[in-house]
């Protein structure tokens, strides 16, 4: 039923846990995801259980001391799966992110296997079980997140306990080719079909997803149409959907108007005046296309002299993954691509490009996009992309530019109004630059009018009810609205 209690599972809880000075500290999540469950992890009772991010060992009383009022504030409670430095390395840092990470993002190059790492990951996903195993009931759902938990619904078949599970891949789910380079291939496919429901970001997604069924289950056939169908086999039916998950589009709306957004939108058009603000927004990886695009950057003030002086180029980059090995190297590449531009072409007047390495507070972001005329989202490969979705809710004047990569998940909703790229035609990701500054405001306008209605109508509230119709079985709302 529709009002099962809610059990969610995620590698993190919704909070970041942290020593400094010998004082254990935390910070509230905040994510959209956070706010979406939020409501309905309260009316139904529901429970969140996840690691808390922390590297240091704590005593488990001392975490539940911590977690105690941070539940009692947000209305569900949240329970702490402990992870050892050990386990942080190899689950985390190695399969999940050094194996399945670069594999689902079509990088094979950078993928690490191996065999500890993939032990490790069985290992905590069976611990994950075993505390969502003892805090639920029959009647419960067990909503699972993403790809560091694939393993949790056949640990908990293993154990014999009985529980209806969901799962959502945040992630993109790869064709069969480069799916069946994972030499847990057949493992982590028996994981995911042990689940009653299975959700992906796109319909390309859940289609890859369906091949790589039929290449382990010739016999498997799809029954039914549109974003959710049952796969039907000998071994067991699972359901499979589509759903793409959003942004709360009020919530951003509102701080593009707050007082500190609307002065950093301020200071930035002043600071950039008479000329055309880019702006890139990303977490440090190399799924986003970073470098690509700083060289489209380069190929345009290079063949566009007229140009010069007249664009800025703003890039965001948040840290992250620091303990892997391809991210320091990749900050070290993108640090020289932009101070080589910058050498090459900055005037005494003009600094062709402005780069942030660290995470600013969401409403000084706010600010950001909404200053912006074009926000170049160019991922190689992208599960969904937030910041995309982000930049249309917070550009409440209604006139600037998404240019957007067809290899983001975004892509699908948002094509009707985005200047669709691919990233790796630095050529032709350059061209598309020079059109967006070039496109005439009318046309802006009525682009933009599409990208807002189009996140505005499937938000993340949207989502949520959606993912929890479809695994209730019920019928979709709203889907699709055009
Ligand atoms: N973000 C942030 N701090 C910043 C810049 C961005 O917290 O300084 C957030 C941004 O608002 C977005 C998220 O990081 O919600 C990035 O999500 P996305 O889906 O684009 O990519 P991911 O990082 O999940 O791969």
């Amino acid at each position: 039923p529709l009002s099962a209690r809610l059990i969610v599972v995620s590698n993190r809880l919704p909070l970041a846990l942290k020593r400094e000075d010998g004082k254990w500290r935390f910070e509230a999540g905040s994510g959209g995801l956070v706010t979406a469950m939020g409501p309905v992890l309260k009316n139904r009772g529901g429970i969140w259980i996840g690691w808390p991010g922390n590297r240091e060992p704590i005593e488990l009383p001392l975490l539940r001391q911590i977690l105690g009022p941070v539940s009692e504030e947000s209305g569900y409670r949240l329970l702490p799966v402990i992870l050892d430095e050990g386990e942080v390395e190899n689950y985390y840092e190695g399969f999940a992110n050094a194996a399945i990470w670069p594999l689902f993002h079509d990088l094979q190059t950078e993928c690490l296997f191996h065999p500890r790492h993939w032990e490790a990951y069985g290992k905590v996903n069976g611990r994950f079980a075993r505390v969502a195993a003892r805090h639920s009931d029959r009647e419960d759902l067990i909503w699972v997140h993403d790809y560091h938990l694939m393993h949790l619904a056949l640990k908990l078949k293993e154990r014999a306990v009985e529980r209806r599970t969901a799962f959502f891949l945040h992630i993109p789910f790869p064709p069969p080719d480069i799916f069946l380079k994972l030499p847990w291939r057949y493992e982590v496919m028996e994981g995911l079909t042990a689940y009653d429901f299975v959700a992906f970001q796109t319909m390309r997604d859940r289609q890859n997803f369906q091949a790589c069924l039929r290449a382990f289950w010739p016999s498997s056939r799809v029954r039914g149409r549109g974003p959710v169908v049952t796969v039907g086999r000998d071994e067991g039916d699972i359901v499979v959907g589509a759903l793409p998950i959003s942004i709360d589009f009020a919530h951003f709306e509102a701080l593009a108007r707050s007082p500190k957004a609307v002065q950093t939108c301020e200071e930035l058009r002043k600071a950039h005046r008479g000329r055309k603000i880019f702006l890139g927004v990303d977490r440090l990886d190399y799924t986003k296309g970073i470098l690509q695009r700083l060289e489209a950057y380069g190929r345009l003030l290079e063949g566009q002299e007229t140009l010069r002086e007249s664009v800025v180029f703003i890039q965001i980059l948040v840290p992250s993954r620091e303990g892997v090995e391809a991210y320091s190297r990749l900050r070290d590449e993108i640090e020289r691509a932009v101070s080589r531009i910058n050498g090459r072409y900055a005037t005494t007047g003009w600094t062709p490009l402005s780069f942030f390495f660290r995470s600013l507070p969401s409403d000084e972001l706010a600010g950001f996009y909404r200053a912006a005329d074009v926000a170049v989202v160019t991922p190689l490969r992208d599960g969904m992309n937030l910041v995309a979705k982000e930049y249309c809710a917070c550009n409440t004047d209604g006139d600037g530019v998404l240019v957007l990569s067809e290899f983001a998940g975004a892509a699908g909703q948002l094509a009707k109004g985005a200047l669709l790229v691919n990233p790796h035609d630095v050529e032709g990701l350059a061209r598309t630059l020079v059109a967006a500054c070039d496109m005439a405001r009318e046309e802006r306008e009525k682009r933009m009018i599409r990208l807002r209605r189009a996140v505005r109508r499937q938000d993340i509230f949207w989502w949520v009810d959606n993912f929890l119709r479809a695994a209730a079985g019920r019928a979709l709302r709203d889907f699709p609205p055009d």
